[in-house]
């Protein structure tokens, strides 16, 4: 049975909608039939994609012009919900711009957030799962009042899934006076650089850990992702140690990867690491410490030193051409 309209906070670079947002969508559809987008920008630009991955409708500010695009995505949505629209649950990605909209709306609303969700489900009711401890624990929260509820999702909890539908509708979603915070205006954006795949994004992953020994050993893990293929990642002990940046940072306060193929090479399996590796298809570990608890998870673990055991895949790869 449907739960109500539900909204989702599509999020777009160049008109490509972000991954999360279809994640979303898809979990949308299971519980709702219908299922509508909120969007600040253009709405031509993603009423396609959207549509095909479910959306009915997109509700769109038009073109923020460098304007900062939280204040005015919530303040539009707490506009539409003041003038009678009532989706039961918006649905924000763990973006900064999810992040950004989803707080504003809240304080707007006087409504709550979850955050963190993994799952939803429909229980005579929205009910969000979000893991705590570590992922060692899931706790199922429920909205008790009847405003709309604010879901936080993280990425990759859902799969995207296209329903071949047609053009979601457009519809215009007004900006109301926001006072000061209106005023605020985005000055320069940067796109940072990286070359082959996206790390949240990547079919192959090779992260390295503390294991390595020193930040100019990282070059092991950059040659073998470079000759997979795959993306880089890393443990928050690197980066915390300042040998790879933040972006590179895999788990519970990193990102959430679920490649096909996973390699952790010196990376003992914190909790906090794992949550952010664990739905990857095949997990490949090399640690020397065969107690580890990286191999807890591991489908192919290797218990050897990361110095031999890299330098040896690759020799080995290059000679296959
Ligand atoms: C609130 C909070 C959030 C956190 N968020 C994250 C997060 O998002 N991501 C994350 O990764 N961590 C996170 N952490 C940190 C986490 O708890 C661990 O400290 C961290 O993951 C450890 O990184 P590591 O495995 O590289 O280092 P270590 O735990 O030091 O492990 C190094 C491993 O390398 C092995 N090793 C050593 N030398 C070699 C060698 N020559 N060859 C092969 N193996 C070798 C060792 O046996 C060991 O298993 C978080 C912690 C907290 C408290």
């Amino acid at each position: 049975m449907s739960v109500g309209t539900i909204w989702v906070l599509a999020e777009a670079t160049d008109g490509t909608v972000a991954s999360i947002t279809l994640e979303m969508l898809a979990k949308a559809r299971e519980l709702s039939d219908n299922v509508e987008c909120v969007f600040g920008g253009d709405g031509a630009l993603v009423a396609t994609e959207l549509g095909a991955h479910g959306a009915s409708a997109v509700h769109a500010t038009g073109d923020l012009a460098g304007k900062l695009p939280g204040p005015a995505i919530a303040g539009a949505i707490a506009a539409a919900i003041s003038g009678g629209a009532a989706p039961v649950a918006i649905l924000c990605g763990t973006t900064y711009g999810g992040r950004d909209v989803a707080g504003r709306l809240s304080v707007k609303l006087d409504a709550s957030v979850i955050t963190n969700i993994v799952d939803l489900t429909n229980d005579g009711g929205l009910v969000g799962t979000e893991p705590v401890f570590g992922g060692s624990q899931l706790v199922n929260t429920r909205f008790t009042s009847d405003k709309p509820g604010i879901f936080l999702v993280r990425p990759k909890s859902f799969e995207a899934a296209e329903t071949g539908g047609g053009a979601a509708t457009v519809a215009a979603l007004a900006i109301p006076d926001l006072g000061p915070s209106g005023a605020a205006r985005v000055t320069n954006s940067f796109v940072e650089q990286s070359e082959g795949p996206k790390l949240d994004e990547a079919a192959v992953v090779v992260s390295g850990g503390r294991g390595l020994g020193e930040s100019e050993k990282f070059e092991l893990i950059e040659s073998l992702a470079a000759k997979l293929g795959a993306a880089p990642g890393a443990s928050r002990a690197i980066v915390d140690a300042g040998w790879v940046p933040y972006s590179y940072q895999v788990g519970q306060t990193g990102k959430v990867v679920k490649p096909d193929v996973y390699i952790a090479a010196g990376i003992s399996g914190a909790t906090q690491h794992l949550v952010g590796m664990k739905g990857s298809k095949t997990i490949i570990a090399i640690n020397k410490d065969s107690e580890a608890p990286i191999f807890g998870v591991a489908d192919l673990g290797i218990i050897g030193d990361v110095h031999k055991v890299l330098p040896q895949l690759l020799e080995a790869l290059n000679a296959r051409g």
